[in-house]
């Protein structure tokens, strides 16, 4: 398919929500999930006079449900549009409130998109300030939907140490020169048709980490950074710090990149637990050092 830069659809903002902040992977199960909602909750707890909103669309595998304790069916409001669920301060939508969790996702295109349009468009948020939205891992159809149907302030990519240290830097360096992105300026909108193929077809699993990079939406001033997850591993016991997938590997493609880190998660058992029983660390544990990483993150966000 030609999807060309220039015939984009018109990007209309979501009615009452200020800022949008996508929170992207390149796959599944680096802690993107985690870092949405942490995040979510480190907006509204540095600045109580923020109102913050959760918009999951990762509609195969939605996790906030569960990481905000939250379930059952958003009521209508009178113009017919569905009401968040609140939970700890954060207006929450997810496709896991209007599906059963029993239900395997198995959709056809079509359905997807419908899902998509119904969660970007027919949800009466209010007035928010910031609209954080967990995206599916990778990209696709539902990625480029987002970002062509809705203005994005900021994107926070969200990668493991061990992703960016399988990548060469000079592979990285010249598979984003060939794609265009502007972090190594070639053109400031990437054109669409053809690269992804030939990203593809080069297709090594370190370009995998990082490809939500390649969205021409997402790109520019819109990238607000990498979040490095599980950058470090502290022993409970002797309280020894071993950084399992190297150190610094982010920081060290950010520069390449020219993008910026915007922090380091530690890989912790705390936030794992606290996730996993619907009690975010950042809300259940907020003067941890695990939860402070999510603030400081929030600060630069
Ligand atoms: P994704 O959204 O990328 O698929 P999740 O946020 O669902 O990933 O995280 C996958 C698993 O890893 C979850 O069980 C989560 O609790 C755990 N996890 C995520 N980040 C951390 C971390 N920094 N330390 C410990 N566990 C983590």
């Amino acid at each position: 398919t030609q999807i060309m830069s220039r015939g984009l659809p018109k990007q209309k903002p979501i009615e009452g929500v200020k800022q949008v902040i996508v929170v992207a992977s390149g796959k599944g199960g680096v802690g993107k999930s985690t870092t949405a909602v942490n995040l979510a909750l480190a907006l509204a707890a540095n600045d109580s006079s923020k109102a913050i909103g959760l918009l999951d669309v990762d509609v195969y595998g939605p996790s906030v449900p569960k990481m905000m304790n939250l379930k059952g069916n958003p009521e209508l409001s009178q113009s017919n549009l569905m009401r968040p669920l609140l939970n700890y301060g954060i207006a929450c939508m997810s496709m896991g409130f209007l599906v059963e969790e029993s239900e395997p996702v198995v959709w056809r295109g079509l359905m997807v998109m419908s899902a998509i349009e119904k969660l970007l468009r027919q949800v009466d948020w209010g007035q928010l300030d910031y609209l954080v939205v967990d995206m599916p891992p990778g990209t696709g159809d539902v990625q480029l939907s987002v970002s062509q149907n809705i203005p994005i302030t900021g994107a926070v990519i969200v990668s493991t140490p061990q992703d960016i240290a399988l990548m060469d830097a000079h592979k990285g360096a010249e598979m984003f020169r060939r794609v265009h992105v502007p972090g190594l300026a070639l053109s400031p909108r990437l054109e669409y048709s053809g690269t992804i193929t030939e990203l593809t077809s080069a297709s090594t699993s370190q370009a995998q980490a990082i490809l939500p990079l390649q969205l021409p939406e997402w790109l520019g001033p819109q990238v607000l950074g990498l979040v490095q997850n599980m950058s470090v591993f502290q022993c409970p016991k002797c309280k020894h710090k071993t950084h399992i997938f190297g150190a610094d590997g982010a920081r060290k493609l950010a520069q390449t990149l020219g993008l910026e880190v915007l922090g380091d998660i530690p890989l912790h058992l705390n936030i794992r637990e606290a996730s996993d029983t619907g009690q975010p660390i950042v809300f259940s544990q907020p003067e941890s050092d695990e939860a402070k990483a999510y603030l400081r993150i929030a600060v630069e966000v």
